[in-house]
């Protein structure tokens, strides 16, 4: 019998910011830790739309796990997408490997795209939740440049005009970044090209933009994205989409060849066949230490756990320094199981809310109520994230990558890769 076998198995299900954190956290633990995930590599998601707009490389935003669990001796990784969770007999089934038992569960699947139903949505948007999803848009943006620059008939068919759904971060920080490409770079690329034949709209259901922020922000936000020829419309709702046209509720076309599509997320779809009582967005409910009450060896973590915060008593969002505070809590949780000793509860570290709508533009609102705009934004945002990436190389390379466009105003990513 080898040690490993001697061991407690813990299986950690997703590889984003929630599954590392526990991973990372049972090092130590006297454990054999299997990670899966369907990618060879962890998403940093809210870089994604730096992706997408040719900021950041794909290196930039995605991080080979192999490489992230390294020097975790007790540590192996899996590429392979799970197909069924198995609570009562504490086993997993996946596509292309055989089935895993495990003594301990981490469930950090995350959570995906809502098209809540729209027609033609999952056809024809470009939803923003993968680095797949960032690469194709920027793509396409190219493409339709070029298709655009061929035949300029075109450009008047709507070919170089972006929709972008959703009016949270999502939403706002990706049309500030198009916007930004489009008038910083591509305007120059290509000259002929009519400021009003490459137009920016983005639309939101509800009566504002950023609903969780305070007046003041919103105000400072509209303006911002003013500044940067983005055209708001509140109170909007999508009708349907086809790959040339954007119908809205009140019955209106607007000439598009490219929705972005960042208006909602619910709870990883697996979650429905768990048998479990689900929560609003397919989230799972969990306990004070983060385990299921029913399955005190089953840990659910991020994007699809609906967390309470000990201290507001309100469900905690779907944010990645949540996701990462509690896959770590799971991970210190179970190792203090295995050597004996008692779970403790999850306390969440609210760093403040914050988004960036461009360069030098940014709102930042704290716990406490305290709240910050522009430039000192922008440097807050850009400290909290890179505590967030993986590993010291990823935090120089987006410092290198952040630094050269603000200072030269150049998005470097702006090429095709056609495979062969
Ligand atoms: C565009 C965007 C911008 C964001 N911006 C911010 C921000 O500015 N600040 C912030 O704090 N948060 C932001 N977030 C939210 C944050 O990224 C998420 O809360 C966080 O990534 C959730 O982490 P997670 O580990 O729970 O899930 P994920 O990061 O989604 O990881 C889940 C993992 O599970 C894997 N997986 C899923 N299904 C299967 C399967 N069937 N088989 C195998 N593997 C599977 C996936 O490949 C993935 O690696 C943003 C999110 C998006 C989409």
């Amino acid at each position: 019998m080898t040690a490993a076998e001697t061991r407690p198995r813990v299986l950690v299900l997703g590889g984003g910011f929630a599954g590392v954190g526990a991973a990372q956290k049972l090092t130590d633990a006297h454990a054999e830790v299997v990670l899966v995930d369907r990618h060879d590599y962890h998403t940093f998601q809210p870089l994604l739309y730096q992706l997408a707009t040719g900021l950041l490389e794909t290196t930039g935003v995605g991080h080979s796990l192999r490489d992230l669990l390294e020097h975790h001796g007790n540590a192996t990784i899996h590429k392979a997408s799970v197909t069924g969770i198995d609570l009562d007999a504490r086993t997993v089934t996946f596509a292309e490997i055989a089935p895993i038992s495990y003594d301990y569960l981490v469930l950090g699947l995350g959570a995906e795209v809502n098209f809540f139903g729209t027609e033609g949505a999952a056809e024809h948007a470009f939803p923003m939740y993968t680095l797949p999803n960032a690469v194709r848009l920027k793509d396409h943006l190219l493409e339709r440049w070029e298709a655009a620059d061929r035949d300029p008939r075109l450009a008047e068919d709507g070919a170089l005009n972006v929709v972008v759904v959703g009016g949270g971060p999502t939403g706002v920080e990706t049309a500030g970044a198009v916007a930004e490409l489009y008038r910083g770079d591509l305007a120059k690329d290509y000259r002929d090209v009519r400021e009003d034949d490459a137009r920016i709209t983005l639309v939101e259901a509800g009566p504002e933009l950023f609903p969780m922020f305070k007046p003041k922000l919103r105000d400072y936000t509209e303006k911002a994205l003013a500044d940067r020829t983005v055209e708001v419309r509140t109170d909007t709702a999508v009708a349907s989409v086809s790959p040339t046209r954007v119908t809205l509720k009140s019955g209106d076309e607007l000439k598009a060849h490219t929705l972005v599509w960042g208006a909602g997320l619910q709870g990883n779809d697996l979650v429905r066949s768990l048998g479990l009582e689900l929560q609003r967005g397919n989230r799972i409910g969990v306990g004070p230490d983060l385990s299921l009450p029913e399955h005190p060896e089953v840990y659910v973590v991020g994007d699809v756990a609906a967390i309470v915060d000990a201290k507001t008593r309100q469900v905690l969002p779907q944010l990645g320094s949540v996701a990462l505070q509690s896959g770590e809590h799971a991970g210190e949780t179970i190792g203090r199981r295995i050597a004996g000793k008692d779970a403790k509860p999850f306390k969440y570290r609210d760093k403040g809310t914050m988004a960036t709508i461009g360069r030098g533009a940014a709102v930042v609102q704290m716990l406490g109520g305290k709240t910050m705009t522009g430039l000192k934004a922008q440097v807050a945002w850009g400290t909290v994230h890179l505590a967030l990436l993986p590993t010291n190389e990823d935090r120089a390379k987006a410092v290198v990558d952040w630094v050269g466009a603000a200072t030269t105003h150049e998005r470097v990513g702006r090429i095709t890769v056609e495979s062969e």
